[in-house]
């Protein structure tokens, strides 16, 4: 066990995104923790990107949940848990089963989750455990059932080895899963060609071979476009068809109900129709097809209707089950996998099997479970929709934080913050949940957690502890096992450790099993130490090891084992956008984040390359309101408001804007997505719709701005207007405001900010134009440093955050402090591009002008996208716009 003491390295899983890639961690003593990509795994090869590569500044004890808490006051263990188990056992026996629900995460592992599932499903008798994989991957697990009969992902990684093509379909790789974008960037070295289907040109259509910019929710129109062109041209592969698919001519007779000539679809989804004509015959043309589709699919009241439209094209061209060929839904969760094998969605009881009568019987005598759950439970928009009117009297939310990731968050909010009792069990004791928690139980972090994940290809990896559990912290399954064992369910509940837990499910994935795909059948033996060496392995696993690619003989699980083609209308939009709401509001993630920020800001470097939360807009629509650069921007929706930055840019669609989703109270309380976005679902999965939202912009038109740098950090005095976000930075907290108040307002909050503050204070103040500017030193170090101006100019930040990390200031320093400058030196104020080396994009400009022509050399004069390479395609899109200086010869 570790004890935080230096030892051998230990390798393990990165917790973010559903590459899966392993990591190679090295304790150093205390909460040291040196982080490398592990080269033997296969997800990823050795390599990180700029997230997995922080990991070891996210470990420190920095706002970790150490102790239980009942009513914000630390409680022992025994007492929690018994809180816990009394408050569901009483709102089960007063109101039923159904009364009580789970919100878990693909952050918890496969131990976990299914512990938590077992509990619910079995001994509870309710379907209410759903998972925050709802909100990323459930359209595409509606649309494998429907199409292979079971939530199986055909291809594996190979595959993106060896397609000539690979379709993106609302899939930003290039920033959502970098270690997977890099591997294909290699290869279109040797000629694989890229397709990118999204209404941004992110940077992964940024230097693709063809980005078609469709309109948004256009996407079935265009894959049933690509399917009756490719009947046109005779590339269906009529064999195949024949010998293992359903379905092919009703999708036809649906498909021949339009018009699909190539200028319609093109008119219809607004792309060129000479583009989508090179669409249509590359893919037409080209065997080995990879389509690839996330978020941008998936997070769609159309989203079972877009994976079925393109599971369609490939099965209709026989493109699955072979090496390079095959459609390819991409997790965002590092363990989304793992949650949809043990049944931690409301619609699946367990081990991919359903709620008939048979597989309820399996499940219960293989549990030996006193009650069953009767059928499906509430998926996670519904289920907080029951908790706020009163329907559920009592949630256990695991590992996430629904308060800021849910739509229309500020209803969950409300539902919270009126349920008769709310648990939550996490690593962080300040996220925007556990401030509604009235029993907060500590769990395990990255680096402490001992279990096992699944990555998108199937592919079950080890996460192994480097680090000594902090404090109380203990692991999740441990916590619901206590819990469990309180409602009197203890026998079942009796594990020593997650390698018991491990080999229970194994077992159940091969308990009664007569042609389910899911099985770990040999691994229901694994002894205590193989279980700890347990290499990676992709499922189903045999005895001869783990399976790469699915459906190779053209058997599916169905029950006549063909596949599934299925009819799908294209349709518009569930809400229009009106004059009202004339633009489409469409949110995702940003390069160097994860999820609500709760891990990702603890390491300063990944909030270089997006500091703050903004809108991005393309000019035609910044222009009629006035926004430029970085303006604050109100955005509204029928849901509520934000304030955030504008970056104005073309690769923003027209109609359309983005905005990140991570941003939460805790961070920019203003300045949050979610609360913005209707709670509108895909029928089928109950997957939100996160990619439009009928939206519109306007300037903020501050009359006041400022900033504040403290050593802790600081949040808004109540009842203030402002607007407000905390930067998280390396020896302090960045915290930037602007208010339409007048001089008061900003009296008021220089006051609140800089009570109490002992020490030297300096002061600068200009009347005329509204500029005040103080600092505050403790001895030789700064303490305080508060900017605010109605009419002035405020200077860059760089400069004096970094006197937060000098041990004292010099004269010269201590002289410049209220100018925010130091004399003499020339500042760089462009965004940041390489986190991993803090390289902005002003000096890599200058390299491109001075003669860098290609990333190699950009990178040996400014050391960017020499590290992880996150930055690459940035890096990439800098060197296809900027000129070199042409130098001439004076001679
Ligand atoms: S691509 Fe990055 S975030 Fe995803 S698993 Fe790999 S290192 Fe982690």
């Amino acid at each position: 066990m570790a004890d935080g003491s230096p030892h051998a390295a230990v390798k393990t899983t990165c917790p973010y995104c559903g590459v899966g890639c392993g990591v190679t961690a090295t304790p150093g003593g205390g909460r040291v923790l040196g982080v490398r990509g592990d080269a033997d795994h296969p997800a990823n090869l050795g390599r990180l990107c700029s997230k997995g590569a922080a990991l070891g500044s996210t470990v420190g004890l920095e706002g970790r949940l150490l102790q239980p808490r009942i009513a914000g006051r630390p409680a022992p263990w025994p007492v929690a848990i018994r809180a816990v188990a009394q408050a569901f056992s009483r709102t089960v026996a007063e109101h039923g089963p159904d009364a009580v629900a789970f919100y878990v995460s693909g952050q918890l592992l496969t131990e976990d989750y299914y512990v938590a599932n077992k509990l619910m499903k079995g001994f509870i008798g309710s379907g209410n455990i759903d998972t925050n994989s709802r909100l990323c991957m459930a359209s595409a697990v509606a649309a494998h059932k429907l199409a292979f009969g079971a939530d199986l992902v055909p291809g594996c990684y190979e595959d993106l080895d060896l397609a000539d093509l690979v379709v993106f379909s609302g899939h930003n790789a290039a920033w959502t899963h970098p270690v997977l974008f890099r591997r294909m960037e290699a290869r279109r070295e040797r000629g694989q060609r890229h397709v990118v289907i999204d209404p941004r040109r992110t940077d992964t259509a940024e230097g693709c071979d063809l980005h078609l910019p469709l309109a948004p929710q256009t996407d079935v129109r265009l894959w049933n476009g690509l399917l009756a062109d490719l009947m046109r041209r005779g590339a269906v592969d009529r064999g195949y068809v024949a010998a293992h698919v359903s379905g092919f001519a009703d999708v036809e007779a649906q498909l021949n109900a339009d018009d699909q000539s190539v200028h319609a679809v093109a008119a219809d989804c607004g792309v060129a129709a000479a583009d989508l004509e090179t669409f249509f015959r590359l893919f037409a043309e080209t065997p080995r097809t990879v389509s690839l589709f996330s978020m941008g699919a998936n997070q769609s009241a159309q989203g079972v209707a877009k994976g079925l439209a393109i599971l369609n094209a490939h099965l209709a061209t026989g493109r699955i089950g072979k090496p390079g060929a095959a459609p390819f839904s991409i997790t965002g969760q590092p363990n989304a996998m793992g949650g949809r094998e043990v049944g931690g969605m409301a619609n699946m009881l367990a081990a991919h099997m359903d709620f008939d009568e048979a597989s309820r019987a399996r499940v219960q005598r293989f549990w030996g479970s006193p009650v069953m759950a009767a059928g499906p439970g509430l998926k996670a928009v519904d289920m907080f929709e029951a908790v706020r009117d009163g329907r559920i009297k009592a949630i256990w939310i695991m590992a996430t934080n629904p308060a800021v990731s849910l739509p229309n968050a500020s209803r969950v909010r409300e539902a919270l913050s009126g349920c008769p009792f709310v648990a939550v069990s996490d690593c962080m004791g300040d996220t925007d949940s556990v401030a509604y928690a009235h029993v907060a139980l500590p769990a395990l972090g990255w680096g402490e957690k001992d279990g096992t994940v699944t990555n998108s290809e199937r592919r079950i990896s080890r996460q192994r502890p480097a680090l000594a559990a902090p404090g109380e912290a203990r692991p999740d399954w441990r916590i619901v096992a206590d819990v469990a064992g309180a409602m009197g369910f203890g026998d079942a509940f009796a594990w020593r450790g997650p390698a018991q837990v491990f080999r229970e499910w194994a077992r159940l994935t091969a308990y009664e099993n007569q042609g389910r795909m899911l099985s770990l059948g040999p691994l229901a033996t694994i002894t205590p130490d193989a279980y700890e060496t347990l290499a990676p392995v992709q499922w189903p696993v045999t005895a001869g090891g783990g399976t790469a690619r699915l459906f190779t003989d053209g058997r599916f699980p169905t029950p006549d084992g063909r596949a599934r083609m299925i009819p799908v209308a294209a349709a518009g939009p569930a809400q229009p956008t009106d004059a009202a709401y004339p633009l489409s509001l469409n949110t995702g993630r940003v390069r160097d984040h994860w999820h609500t920020l709760t891990r990702t800001a603890l390491a300063p470097e990944l909030g270089r390359h997006a500091p703050e939360p903004y809108v991005e807009i393309h000019p035609t629509d910044a222009a009629p309101q006035g926004l430029t650069e970085g303006r604050l921007t109100r955005v509204a929706t029928a849901q509520g408001q934000a304030v955030v930055v504008a970056r104005v840019s073309d690769r923003q669609r027209p109609g359309s804007i983005f905005m990140p989703m991570h941003w939460s109270a805790a961070y920019a309380p203003s300045g949050q997505a979610n609360p913005l976005v209707a709670q509108i679902v895909d029928p089928r999965s109950g997957q939100p719709e996160f990619k439009h939202t009928p939206a519109r912009v306007a300037p903020y038109r501050e009359t006041w701005r400022g900033f504040f740098l403290a050593r802790t950090a600081w949040s808004p005095p109540k009842g203030t207007e402002v607007v407000w976000r905390r930067i998280p930075q390396t020896g302090c907290q960045l915290h930037e405001f602007a208010g339409r108040g007048d001089e008061p307002e900003r009296e008021a909050l220089r006051q609140a900010l800089t009570r109490g503050a002992g020490g030297d204070r300096l002061r600068y103040e200009d009347a005329s134009a509204g500029s005040v500017r103080e600092a505050f030193l403790a001895g030789d170090r700064v303490d305080r440093v508060f900017f605010a101006t109605a009419a002035g100019a405020l200077p860059p930040r760089d400069w004096l955050i970094e006197l937060f990390a000098a041990p004292a200031l010099g004269a010269a320093q201590r002289a410049a402090l209220l100018v925010g400058r130091e004399p003499g030196t020339l500042l760089e104020t462009g965004p940041v591009v390489c986190s991993c080396r803090n390289v902005r994009a002003d000096r890599i400009a200058a390299a491109i002008v001075a003669g860098a022509t290609d990333l190699n050399a950009v990178g040996e004069a400014t050391g960017a996208g020499a590290t992880c390479g996150s930055c690459r395609p940035e890096i990439a899109r800098m060197l296809s716009q900027i000129p070199a200086l042409e130098v001439r010869d004076a001679a």
